[in-house]
C-alpha cells in the first residue's frame, strides 16, 4: 500500500527517481540486513503482444524500498549482491514473490506468465530447478506460467553448470528467455544448445531501429533467427510510437518499455491496463484484455 502510494506520487509528480548520484552502492551489510527485513520489492513492466495490445506475460523487476532514500533501482544494488553471494538468497525472495502474485492472479482467473530475472551466478546452483518445482507445485502453479530470465552475456560464465541448471529447467516446465540479447557473445552456439522459448532484443538496437538502417537490420536478423528457431521475439525498451509501428512492420511478437508501461507495482496494473486499452495504437482486432 505504502510503495503504491509512493509509485503514485512519483507518476503525478513525473519525477521518476530521488535524486540517487549514478555511483551510489551500498555495503554487504546493509544490503544483508535489507534482505533479511524484506525491503526488496517486485515491480512489474507489461510485455504486450504487437497483434493487438493484450498482456500476456510481465518482467519481474527487483526494487529496493529503502526507508530513507525511496525507491532504489537494481543498477545500485545487483553487482554488490552477486560479489558477495547475496544474490542467491534475494533471488529466493524475489521467485517467491513473484510466484505469491502468479498464483493471486490464476484465483482472479488470469494466467499471466511472470519472467524472473537470474545472475549467472546463480546458475551454478544446480538445486535451483527442483526447489522452484517443489514451490510452483505446493502453489499450484503450472510452471510454464514462470519464465526464466538469463542474460545472453552470462551464459559465458560457468558454462558447464549453467547449462545442466538451464536444462533442468526446461525439463520440469519452465520457459527459458535469453536476455539483452545481441550485447553477448558466442551467441549461436548457446542457441543451439539451450531450449529457449524467448529471445529479448537488447534495448541499444530497438531504440535506434527507426533512425539507423544497421539496428533495424540487427533487429530484423534477430526476429527471423529467433523464428526459424521456434522462439517468440520481445522488443526491449519500446519508447515510441514509431518504434511499435516499426516492430509490428518487422512481425516481432512482443513489445516492452516505456510506450506501453513503465515497471509498477503488481496492484497499478488493472488501472494501467483500462488506460492502455484506450490508447494503445492496434485497430483492428480489438484486444481482448
Ligand atoms: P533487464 O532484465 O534487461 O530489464 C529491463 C530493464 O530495462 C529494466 O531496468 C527496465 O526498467 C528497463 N526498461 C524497460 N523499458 C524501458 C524503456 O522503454 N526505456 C528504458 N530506458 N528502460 C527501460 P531495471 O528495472 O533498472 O533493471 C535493470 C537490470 O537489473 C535488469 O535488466 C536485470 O538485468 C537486473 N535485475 C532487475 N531485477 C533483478 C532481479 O530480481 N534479479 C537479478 N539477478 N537481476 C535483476
Ligand atoms: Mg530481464
Ligand atoms: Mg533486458
Ligand atoms: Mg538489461
Amino acid at each position: 500500500r505504502e510503495l503504491l502510494e509512493l509509485y503514485f506520487v512519483e507518476q503525478t509528480a513525473n519525477i521518476a527517481q530521488p535524486a540517487i548520484p549514478k555511483e551510489l552502492t551500498f555495503d554487504e551489510d546493509e544490503l544483508d540486513k535489507a534482505i533479511n527485513d524484506d525491503q526488496f520489492v517486485l515491480y512489474y513492466q507489461p510485455k504486450v503482444l504487437l497483434k493487438s495490445g493484450r498482456m500476456v506475460s510481465v518482467e519481474a523487476l527487483a526494487r529496493w524500498h529503502h526507508p530513507e532514500i525511496g525507491v532504489v533501482n537494481p543498477v545500485h544494488f545487483i553487482p554488490m549482491m552477486e560479489s558477495s553471494g547475496l544474490i542467491a538468497p534475494m533471488t529466493i525472495k524475489m521467485i517467491d514473490l513473484a510466484l505469491d502474485q502468479v498464483r493471486l492472479w490464476c484465483e482472479q482467473g488470469r494466467n499471466i506468465a511472470v519472467g524472473v530475472n537470474l545472475s549467472a551466478a546463480i546458475l551454478s546452483n544446480t538445486d535451483l530447478p527442483d526447489m522452484l518445482i517443489q514451490k510452483t507445485r505446493d502453489l499450484n502453479i503450472p510452471p510454464e506460467l514462470l519464465t526464466l530470465e538469463i542474460t545472453e552475456s552470462s551464459l559465458i560464465q560457468n558454462a558447464a553448470l549453467s547449462l545442466e541448471t538451464l536444462a533442468r529447467f526446461k525439463l520440469h516446465g519452465f520457459s527459458l528467455s535469453i536476455d539483452d540479447f545481441g550485447t553477448g557473445y558466442s551467441s549461436m552456439q548457446q542457441l543451439n544448445r539451450i531450449p529457449f522459448s524467448e529471445l529479448k532484443i537488447d534495448r541499444s538496437f530497438v531504440s535506434n531501429a527507426c533512425h539507423d538502417k544497421t539496428h533495424k537490420a540487427i533487429v530484423e536478423a534477430n526476429i527471423s533467427l529467433a523464428h526459424n528457431l521456434n522462439m517468440q521475439t520481445v522488443a526491449e525498451g519500446v519508447e515510441t510510437v514509431e518504434d511499435w509501428q516499426l516492430l509490428h512492420e518487422l512481425n516481432c511478437d512482443l513489445a516492452q518499455g516505456y510506450f506501453i508501461a513503465k515497471p509498477m507495482p503488481a496492484e497499478a496494473l488493472s488501472q494501467w491496463e483500462q488506460e492502455w486499452l484506450t490508447r494503445q495504437p492496434i485497430s483492428p482486432p480489438k484486444p481482448n484484455l
